[in-house]
């Protein structure tokens, strides 16, 4: 194409540009920035950190607690945690003006208490996730609070004491 074709367009056309930062930036209904979690929505399942293919989500436990963080430095904004999150409690927003002066700013994070199992003390789950399971579930908080190890040895004790019994 010549110039004066180019030239003939360009002025038929007008700016298309945006003069950001000067004028904010055309952001279309689609466009995905940084996701935000609400903590008094999460549970701690960790069901977004399984799906983040840039591992930008880790839950990890630390003594009485498990800490869900976020660092957004890793993120791509694809949108998958939101989507997985059965508590609704992530947002993806339209957030990309994300420069900072250090990483640890870049991230976020939501710390959750564990609950632990009520034989050997071990840690199981978040006690907000034992909370909704045990709402939404008929079966006894005490399964719950008991760790698979010992609700394997449980379940052994009990076979084998049905067995003896069985065999007299
Ligand atoms: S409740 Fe949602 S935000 Fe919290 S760990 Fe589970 S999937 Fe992630
Ligand atoms: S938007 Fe995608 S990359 Fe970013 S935290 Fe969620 S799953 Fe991970």
């Amino acid at each position: 194409m010549s110039v004066a074709k180019i030239l003939e367009i360009a002025l038929r056309t007008g700016r298309v540009t945006r003069r950001y930062p000067y004028e904010p930036p055309l952001l279309t209904p689609e466009f995905r920035g940084a996701v935000k979690i609400d903590p008094s929505k999460c549970w701690g399942c960790g069901a977004c950190v399984k799906v983040c293919p840039p591992n930008a989500l880790t839950l990890k436990p630390a003594g009485k607690e498990a800490t869900l963080e976020y660092f957004v430095g890793r993120c791509v904004f694809c949108g998958m945690c939101a989507e997985v999150c059965p508590a609704k409690a992530i947002e993806v927003t339209k957030e990309f003006e994300l420069s900072a002066t250090s990483l640890e700013d870049l991230k976020s994070r939501v710390i959750h208490r564990l609950a632990r199992c009520s034989i050997c003390g071990a840690p199981i789950w978040t006690e907000a996730e034992l909370r909704t399971v045990v709402k939404s579930s008929p079966i006894a908080e005490e399964y719950y609070l008991v760790c698979p190890k010992c609700r394997k040895e449980r379940f052994a004790k009990a076979a084998m004491l049905r067995l003896g019994a069985g065999s007299e």
